[in-house]
């Protein structure tokens, strides 16, 4: 079992960020998230896309945006339970409990949700028997590279992510088929261009339009029906990929007891962002109330008054003072120090 001073659902920049306000307050943090890595819709959706509204930066790719969240919030050794997704809820008086998917127990004081638009499940295609062949050769996601080496790979999509691992797994595979529905690709035109430059070399095979109409095989998936340009073909295949993207689903939450309004949590915001149920939050996202933006910089303000309301339930008896880390600096949980530092005066006799 894991202990906590606070378990964050949802790894993206909300809760990335409520690890760093609440290590100022010395609290520890362990974020759970059904991705495999951190950083929620600006890794998994548009890390290349430059954001233009984030205070004091005027242009800041999603993707740079995750990586200085977690450099931010290095020195307070935040742990991470990363692939899998918060199921159960058990609160007690004076702790919480959260249950993965895969049995991992974490135990805290107080339950933050920011778990953003909810848990991502990828969008499946409309085809029979597509549950038979889940895990046995149809993939919705690429974990471990070394099952594909030397493998006919098909991979069906027209975005980021399909061209970026049909380029990655060229690298391994006997041979990578990229179809897509339409003859236009959404995913960056560089990516465009290097599968245009593998096609002409022989390493991939491109087939548009095309549809995935059916999976073939007795326990694994042996070959693939497809519509090419409106006339039937079979391929014969070892994995197929379809990448289309990305489904929030906002399920999970709406048994725990909490109050759901606008398919969100409602929260107190004249207070702290406090759920019907004391001790837990929700925070960035996934909460809701009058005169609510979705936007980055809502989560982080957001997870700073939250945060302040979580030290005061953990510690009645301690009085919580706003410190500036211009003043107090920055002490980490591994030993680091960022010093405050003195402003010199000089003067001229
Ligand atoms: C294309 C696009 C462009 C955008 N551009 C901007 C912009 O320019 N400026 C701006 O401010 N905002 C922008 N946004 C919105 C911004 O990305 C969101 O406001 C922000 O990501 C919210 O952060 P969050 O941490 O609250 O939620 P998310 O980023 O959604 O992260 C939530 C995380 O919680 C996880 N999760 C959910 N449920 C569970 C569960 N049960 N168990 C485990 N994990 C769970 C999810 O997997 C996810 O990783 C954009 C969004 C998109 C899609």
């Amino acid at each position: 079992m894991i202990n906590t001073d606070i378990i964050i659902i949802g790894a993206g920049p909300t809760g990335l960020f409520a690890v760093f306000e609440a290590g100022l307050l010395g609290m520890r943090c362990h974020l759970i998230d059904s991705l495999g890595k951190p950083g929620g819709q600006c890794s998994e959706i548009y890390p290349k896309k430059p954001i233009y509204d984030i205070p004091a930066h005027p242009e800041i790719l999603a993707g740079d945006l995750v990586n200085n969240l977690l450099e931010q919030i290095k020195p307070f050794s935040p742990t991470y339970t990363l692939g899998e997704t918060a199921e159960k809820l058990l609160k007690e008086k004076e702790s919480i409990t959260i249950t993965t998917n895969k049995g991992t127990i974490v135990k805290g004081k107080i339950l933050v949700i920011a778990g953003g638009l909810g848990n991502f499940e990828p969008r499946k295609p409309n085809i029979e028997n597509i549950l038979k062949f889940e895990g046995k050769g149809l993939q919705y996601k690429i974990i471990n590279k070394e099952i594909f080496i030397d493998k006919n790979i098909i991979i069906a999509g027209g975005g980021d992510s399909a061209l970026d691992w049909t380029i990655e797994l060229s690298k391994v595979a006997k041979k990578v088929t990229l179809i897509h529905r339409r003859n236009e690709f959404r995913g960056a035109v560089e990516s465009v261009n290097k599968i245009q430059k593998l096609k002409d070399k022989g390493v991939v095979d491109v087939l548009t339009p095309t549809t995935l109409t059916k999976i073939n095989g007795l326990e694994y998936v042996e070959s693939v029906d497809l519509k090419y340009n409106e006339s039937p073909i079979n391929i014969k295949t070892d994995f197929i990929i379809p990448l289309y993207g990305l489904v929030p689903k906002m399920d999970i939450f709406k048994h725990w007891g909490l109050n759901i309004e606008k398919n969100a949590i409602l929260v107190d915001n004249s207070k702290d962002y406090m759920t019907n149920i004391k001790g837990i939050y929700a925070i960035g996202d996934i909460n809701t109330y009058p005169g609510k933006l979705k936007l980055i910089l809502s989560g982080f303000h957001e997870a700073a008054i939250m945060c302040h309301s979580a030290y005061r339930l953990i510690n009645p008896e301690k009085r919580n003072v706003l410190k500036y880390t211009t003043i107090s600096g920055i002490k980490g949980f591994d030993g680091s120090v960022k010093a405050a530092k003195k402003v010199q005066i000089n003067t001229i006799k």
